[in-house]
């Protein structure tokens, strides 16, 4: 029976690191802030941004919600982007998505100041990235590697596959274990023999959005499975990618939907504030 890896509690330890230096920083005179963007009445994004509202005011960060109207114009949001960028309260800049259809996401993500890109979505963040040189890592990859890390499974030289190619997980996710050393296989919809490939994975990482995509039979025994999947089912429960009772039986170590991979994104964001607000005080 694996092990579960508890995203609750590693996001807590990662939280109250951040929040000691926070405090650590107000005594110097250095306030740290996060202005959250949220463009129309999308039931999910307004649930995470409450999340990442409540996750700023433990850490002792301040965050400043800007509510816009589902139709707001994408130059009435660039101009509010450009606003943030030059004010000096804000340190991190986050815009949920997605954006209704009348603005270009791209265009808004391309506006954000790199270095108050705490989603590092940005392509200044993005290259940085890829050549291991970088200041922020995306939220979700980052949180990832945490809890891998919280298991003592060294991911040097181990089998690493990647379900997903997307330029939020997918992507950063396979370059962040590239990094560590790992010997990395991307999968997606055009894969051939997905199942084959999955099963010689020492560390699967799953970030398809589709329910319990993930079966006992494409898991290695013995291996780490992180399951990003956020899905909502229509009895409104949350569901991984990953078919966790199944799969449990054969990994050693698991992540739970919820209170796995969720978690860890946010406290991920609380401590790229963090250290957007250093570098931009000359203190990192
Ligand atoms: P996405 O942009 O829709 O990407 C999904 C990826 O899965 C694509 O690369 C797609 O391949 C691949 N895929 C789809 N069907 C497949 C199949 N049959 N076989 C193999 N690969 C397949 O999604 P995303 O933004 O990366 O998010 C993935 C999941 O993670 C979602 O459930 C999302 O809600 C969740 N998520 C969770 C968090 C968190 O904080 N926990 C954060 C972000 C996302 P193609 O590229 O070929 O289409």
């Amino acid at each position: 029976m694996a092990k579960i890896i508890d995203g609750k509690a590693v996001s807590a330890s990662v939280k109250a690191a951040v929040a000691q230096e926070v405090a650590a920083l107000k005594e110097q005179g250095i306030s740290v802030g996060l202005a959250v963007v949220i463009v129309g009445d999308d039931p999910a994004s307004r649930i995470y941004v409450n999340n990442k509202k409540k996750a700023c005011a433990s850490c002792g960060i301040e965050s400043f919600e800007y509510a816009l109207s589902g139709d707001t114009t994408e130059e009435e949001l660039l101009e509010l982007v450009e606003k943030l960028n030059q004010d000096k309260k804000v340190n991190g800049i986050l815009v949920q998505l997605p954006l209704p259809r009348q603005i270009d996401e791209h265009k808004v993500i391309e506006a954000i100041s790199p270095k108050k890109d705490v989603d590092a979505f940005n392509a200044v963040n993005v290259g940085k990235i890829m050549i291991g040189d970088f200041d922020f890592l995306p939220c979700t990859p980052s949180g990832c590697m945490d809890l891998i890390d919280s298991t003592s499974v060294s991911v040097e030289g181990k089998r690493c596959v990647v379900i997903g190619r997307s330029n939020i997980v997918g992507k950063p996710m396979a370059m962040l274990l590239l990094h560590r050393n790992g010997t990395v296989t991307i999968c997606h919809s055009r894969t051939k023999d997905l199942k084959e490939i999955c099963r010689q994975a020492d560390i699967l990482v799953a970030a398809v959005g589709k329910p319990n995509f993930v079966t006992a039979d494409m898991v290695k025994e013995g291996a780490v499975v992180i399951d990003v999947g956020m899905n909502r089912l229509e009895n409104g429960k949350l569901c991984g990618d990953v078919d966790f009772e199944a799969v449990s039986q054969v990994a050693e170590w698991i992540t739970p939907v919820p209170g796995g991979v969720g978690p860890m994104t946010i406290a991920t964001l609380m401590r790229n504030t963090l250290t957007a607000a250093k570098i931009q005080n000359g203190l990192s």
